[in-house]
């Protein structure tokens, strides 16, 4: 019995960039490749904006007085997003881990040539079974009520 697939915005959205990774990186190097930088780039920008915030909380704790655009962020939605970070920080630091073994794992040029051949059949089908259940993980059901509540 298939599955009728949402087709709400998010999962709109989803599709399109699912497929659209499929067709512009279309071997295991390159898919290799951009799983990587995604990562750091999300790492560098996470930790960037945690060193930020700490900066900015330690500088009022030290200086009662701050002008008005400083404060635009609440001393408490500054700490709760610490606390948020911090675990997201952790959590990509350990994908990072698991990222270096798939990294140390090379493909020969005729199973690239299959990826790529796979790969092209696979992006342009709109109800791909794979991308189906891959998006479940991202997509907020009844089902799975609130990620934020699971530890
Ligand atoms: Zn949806």
């Amino acid at each position: 019995m298939a599955e009728e697939p949402c087709q709400c915005s998010d999962c709109q959205r989803f599709y399109k960039e699912h497929d659209r990774l499929i067709r512009e990186f279309p071997t295991f190097k390159r898919q290799q490749e951009l799983n990587w930088a995604s990562i750091q780039s999300f790492r560098t920008l996470c930790s960037k904006v945690t060193h930020d915030l700490q900066r900015k909380l330690s500088e009022r704790e030290s200086d009662e007085c701050i002008n008005q655009e400083e404060k635009h962020i609440s001393d408490s939605e500054i700490t709760e997003a610490l606390g948020e970070l911090e675990s997201v920080n952790a959590y990509l630091y350990s994908i990072e881990a698991l990222m270096e073994r798939i990294f140390d794992t090379k493909i020969s040029n005729n199973v690239e040539s299959k990826f790529k051949e796979i790969a092209d059949e696979l992006a342009p089908d709109p109800l791909n079974i794979d991308r189906l259940m891959l998006n479940r993980l991202f997509h907020q059901t009844p089902d799975f009520p609130d990620k934020k509540n699971i530890n």
